[in-house]
């Protein structure tokens, strides 16, 4: 097989479970963080850039302008919660712990997050908030093509290639 044959081949992981797009339109498990989108509870406008980083748990959250979250001060936020949530229906919350490097029997979103939170994690800067939000558009750019039955070898980025395995 040619390289581009093998490529196109790519496996794509389904959902562990599936989830509701509308409240964490996107989330990866990348760049040694957990990271992603969440939409505001109140404000349609509004999405929140929320990420945890692997090993420190160092996390933040701040809107799409920006903005710091004003529930994410000193603790895990419930859009942090939300993505910690939508995590592991998306990829297992085994796997979500194992990234993380959370040691928790029997993982799931809370036993995970509780487990982060003991450890007091600090609050990290926003750097990584406008790359986590550039590739949710470049994501988002994808639901403008025109449809066509023909395969799309970009589209194999869903759930999300650069996931760790
Ligand atoms: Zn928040």
């Amino acid at each position: 097989m040619s390289d581009w044959e093998r490529a196109s081949t790519a496996r794509v992981l389904p959902p562990a479970r599936p989830r509701k797009l509308a409240k964490v339109p996107f989330v990866e498990l990348a760049d040694g963080r957990v990271q992603g989108v969440v939409s505001s509870g109140s404000d349609i406008g509004r999405v929140y850039v929320s990420s945890v980083a692997a090993s420190t748990y160092e996390f933040s959250c701040s809107t799409n302008n920006n903005r710091p979250c004003g529930g994410a001060r000193g603790m895990f936020c419930n859009h942090i919660l939300a993505l910690i949530n939508e995590s592991t229906l998306q990829y297992g919350a085994e796997r979500v712990a194992r990234y993380l490097r959370v040691e928790v029997p029997e993982p799931t979103a809370q036993a995970i997050s509780q487990t982060m939170s003991a450890t007091r994690p600090s609050q990290g800067d926003s750097t990584a908030a406008a790359s986590v939000f550039s590739q949710f558009l470049r994501h988002l750019a994808y639901l403008e093509f025109e449809v066509s039955t023909a395969p799309v070898p970009e589209l194999q980025w869903f759930p999300s290639t650069r996931a760790v395995v």
